[in-house]
């Protein structure tokens, strides 16, 4: 490992866990991420039970959402009376610099401009049912969230040496999956590597691979299959999604 510092130092086994863009991906894959096609606008509300209590009832104990043409509007409850919400739609990855005229803002929005990114959502939501559109009027600091996916499934001939987990892995769509298995994988690498026999720690990291391999690309087929249909030009594919999901 080379180090920004210009350190180096030698390792029996380098993990590639640094995300989206890993640093260390290039030493065993040329894949790089590819845009989806679909953007994620992200605001949050502290203390919602408290401060917006009509709204806390809205989104509920879980996650609520809305669907519309190529477009949703998705709010998650996390701990602490702490909801995210998720402006999500189809649009050119630089569509704040050349706003096409069907996403609603008619200027160029600057990202870092919290205010100009909440207009450019309530213009991109006009129209939408009041209590949804509180979710952006009452929402705190705006992310850009472009969301770019790897090639599925994403594999590798194996390099002793060097290995790869979550996202620097197995980049999918957001739909519940990816920090789930980051950390499962995590658990599952250091139990392989505590139970490796002397000699043996290539082998181990091999078979972890590969069990890591099939069951990520299944959930990235899933997941990237599941994005075109959640934000869609059709809002009823979405519902239809759903109804499929529910245990028969
Ligand atoms: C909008 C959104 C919503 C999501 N919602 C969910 C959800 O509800 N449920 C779910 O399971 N998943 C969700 N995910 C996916 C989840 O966030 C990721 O799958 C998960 O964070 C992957 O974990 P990771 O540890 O592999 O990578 P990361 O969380 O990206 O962590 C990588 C770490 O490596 C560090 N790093 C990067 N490069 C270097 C470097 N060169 N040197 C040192 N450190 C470096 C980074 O700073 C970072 O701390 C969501 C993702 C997004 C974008």
């Amino acid at each position: 490992m080379r180090f920004a510092d210009g350190r180096q130092e030698t390792f029996d086994l380098v993990v590639g866990a640094d995300g989206s863009w890993s640093r260390v991906r290039p030493a065993l894959s040329p894949a790089t991420p590819y845009y989806t096609g679909v953007t994620y606008v992200e605001t949050s509300l502290d203390d919602i039970d408290h401060r917006h209590p009509d709204l806390a009832r809205l989104v509920g104990d879980g996650s609520m959402a809305a669907y519309g043409a190529n477009r949703a509007l998705v709010a998650q409850r996390n701990s602490g009376g702490h909801v995210k919400v998720y402006a999500q739609f189809r649009a050119p990855l630089d569509w704040h610099e050349n706003p096409p005229p069907h996403l609603g803002p008619a200027t160029a929005v600057d990202l870092d401009d919290a205010e100009a990114v909440r207009s450019a959502m309530l213009a991109l939501f006009d129209g939408w049912a009041e209590p949804l559109l509180d979710l952006l009027r009452h929402g705190t600091a705006f992310f850009h969230r472009p969301l770019h996916v790897l090639p599925a499934p994403h594999t590798w001939p194996h390099v002793p040496g060097v290995t790869l987990l979550g996202d620097a892995a197995h980049l999918m769509p957001p739909l519940g999956v990816g920090a789930n298995l980051a950390m499962l994988e995590g658990a599952e690498l250091a139990e392989a590597v505590a139970a490796a026999a002397p000699g043996a720690l290539d082998e181990a990291v091999r078979a972890f691979e590969e069990q890591m391999q099939a069951r990520a690309g299944k959930w990235a087929e899933m997941t990237m299959a599941g994005l075109d249909r959640l934000v869609s030009p059709d809002p009823a594919d979405a519902l239809a999604l759903f109804d499929e999901l529910q245990p028969s």
